[in-house]
């Protein structure tokens, strides 16, 4: 294909993981005959393949055995009894673990579409672990009150992933693997495509479409022990703030509780939803002292903020205190082979303790984006706090902010995100084009932009080395923006991140070569986590109150009366973000806001 071509389709999506594959598959599905997926890994190398403990949604087919306590036993529900979970109490748990920062109306579509999500997987052959009579099985996780995480042992990710890759398949939709999507087009409101490099060729095109989709995952890469994968460096977040979309809510970054001790790799929250228990170095199950009531089951930020706590008072393992016990010898070899296999292997793999018979030692781990490309329910994106669309552009999965977490995510809500929204955006795209769409002109030739931005890095003889830029960025981010906060140390990541932004512009890419050249995508994804790092920092210095997952040790109250509502941040030239905030949509009548006790 020569360079100067302009590709064209229907719908372009960029991002194969559930989010974008969900849009794909069923845009594709409904009839629009021209969908293209782009994605800067191979489709099934994208994170969401990573997932392991399990996805949510109220199918009712599982219950606790009576008496046995919050960490008891499991019994399938007869038929015929009554139900212990409905869609409302998902609503509920979801609303309280958001720390009421969640968007009521938008939740309850999630809560309720996840019955339908489910059995659509299951009808295109999804290999769910099964209960004794054959249903789909269920395990606790936390902040959930009864168990509704549904799951495929420890890999339910990666059942997911490759069931809906292959119906998009199926469906005609055509991927470009290894492309990078490098700009959005937008002008007057109108998106009317994306720049995107073909990383084995190296060459840059200019790529047309009448909506697009951003379903580009997260941004846990900007952290130094993070459980995400090397891909998610949140490109689309920053290329969306760059082209003047605003992010919502990007202060709330989680912590998950369980990543291997130095390493971050994820031990699935299934490990304690499985009974699994969280020591310090005098053998507490010190859980007891922070959430008597669900223990090693509240929701991540509580118990991240208590294993970092104990840490911090001296109570932490290993030779640096730094790290935490998590026990699973109880469960014993037959469960932990059975519903925890992939788990016990990277024990084994990284830190060298098969946990059938010895602790494993975790720490806090960066983990989860709650914040992204604000959009609706149907992922179409917005561009102000009165909600004008942006006109063809969407986004779904952990990209978007389409605030069904707020302020903290509950385990297993996100691949059902993923899934519901991706879907759903998948339907609103179908119909924007079917209802008559048109291919809207390109002024210019954007991808002579980008082509002279990659010329510009490649060219520069800088004395910096890009990968020391980026190291510093998540040694201050995970130092100054993590699980606690204050004014002084926020006040330090942001002057660090203006020098490091001075930094990149001195810095040098290694490689010269045009094809493959993987030392040019880390420049490029660096200056992706350069830029919505600072809003991060931003919404973190603005917001003085504690909530979900954003806690400052300087107010470390919830404040609704000045804090219920979301943050918007949009690009204000060089002067960094300009935030705005918009409110939150609460059901005053069914889900008032509360004090949020596990
Ligand atoms: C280790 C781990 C375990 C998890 N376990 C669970 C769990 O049990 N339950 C749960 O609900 N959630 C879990 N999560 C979270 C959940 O997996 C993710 O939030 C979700 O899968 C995100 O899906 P996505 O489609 O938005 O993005 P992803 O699956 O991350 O896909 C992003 C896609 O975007 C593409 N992309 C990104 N940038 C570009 C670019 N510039 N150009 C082209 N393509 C690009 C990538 O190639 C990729 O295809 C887990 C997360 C991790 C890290």
């Amino acid at each position: 294909m020569p360079e100067t071509e302009i590709i064209v389709h229907d719908i372009l999506i960029v991002g194969a993981g559930l989010a974008g594959s969900w849009a794909a598959m069923v845009a594709a599905k409904q009839g629009v005959q021209d969908v293209a997926v782009l994605s800067k890994i191979h489709p099934l190398r994208s994170h969401s393949g990573a997932a392991q403990g399990g996805i949510a949604g109220a199918l009712n087919n599982v219950r606790p055995v009576a008496g046995g306590g919050p960490d008891g036993p499991l019994e399938q529900i007869p038929a015929g009894d009554a139900p212990i979970d409905s869609v409302d109490l998902h609503v509920f748990d979801t609303i309280k673990g958001s720390d009421w920062l969640g968007d009521q109306d938008a939740i309850e579509i999630m809560c309720r579409e996840a019955i339908d999500v489910l059995y659509e997987y299951e009808h295109m052959g999804c290999v769910f672990s099964r209960t004794p009579d054959g249903r789909i099985a269920q395990r606790r996780f936390g902040g959930h009150s009864t168990p509704r995480a549904n799951y495929a042992a420890d890999w339910t990710g990666h059942v997911l992933l490759h069931t809906i890759h292959e119906q998009a398949l199926r469906h005609k939709v055509k991927f470009y693997n290894e492309w990078y999507c490098m700009d959005l087009i937008i002008e007057d409101n109108v998106c009317r495509g994306v720049v995107a490099m073909d990383v084995l060729q190296g060459k840059i095109y200019t790529m047309r479409a009448k909506a697009v989709l951003f379903g580009t995952g997260g941004y846990g890469r900007a952290y130094k022990i993070t459980s995400n994968a090397f891909a998610n460096t949140g490109d689309g977040v920053a290329i969306a703030y760059n082209a003047g979309i605003p992010l919502m809510d990007m202060e709330f970054v989680q912590f998950h509780p369980t990543g291997l001790y130095k390493h971050g790799i994820l031990m699935s929250e299934a490990c304690r939803g499985e009974g699994g228990y969280l020591l310090n170095n005098k053998h507490e199950r010190f859980m007891e002292r922070y959430a008597k009531g669900k223990m090693e089951l509240a929701p991540r930020d509580l118990v991240s903020r208590s294993e970092q706590q104990e840490i911090d008072e001296g109570r932490g393992v290993e030779a640096d205190g730094q790290g935490i016990w998590l026990d699973l010898r109880h469960l014993g070899r037959e469960k932990i082979m059975e519903r925890l296999p992939q788990v016990r292997e990277l024990a084994i793999d990284f830190v060298g303790v098969d946990p059938i018979d010895g602790l494993v030692p975790i720490q806090p781990t960066a983990h989860y984006s709650m914040g992204g490309i604000a959009a609706d329910a149907d992922g179409q994106v917005i561009a102000d706090l009165a909600g004008t669309p942006v006109v063809g552009f969407y986004a779904a999965g952990e990209a978007a902010c389409i605030s069904v977490h707020g302020a903290n995510r509950l385990g297993t809500n996100s691949l059902l995100d993923a899934s519901v929204f991706g879907r759903r955006a998948g339907y609103a795209m179908a119909r924007f084009v079917q209802n008559g769409a048109a291919l809207q002109p390109v002024s210019g030739d954007p991808a002579q932009r980008s082509r002279a931005r990659v010329q510009a890095l490649l060219d520069n003889p800088g004395t910096e080395l890009v990968e020391d830029v980026a190291q510093d960025l998540k040694t201050t981010m995970t130092n100054n923006c993590g699980i606690f906060r204050d004014e002084a140390r926020l006040q330090q990541a942001m002057r660090e991140i203006k020098v490091l932004q001075a930094r990149f512009k001195n810095a040098r890419t290694m490689d010269k070569s045009s094809r493959f050249n993987t030392d040019l995508l880390a420049t490029l994804e660096a200056d992706h986590m350069l830029t919505f790092s600072e809003v991060i920092v931003a919404g973190a210095l603005a917001r003085q109150e504690s909530r979900g997952a954003h806690s400052r040790t300087d107010f470390p109250q919830r404040d609704d009366d000045r804090w219920l509502v979301h943050t918007m941040a949009h690009k204000n030239g060089a002067d960094g973000p300009q935030l705005s905030f918009k409110p939150v949509t609460i059901d005053y009548d069914k889900y008032p806001p509360q004090e949020r006790k596990y």
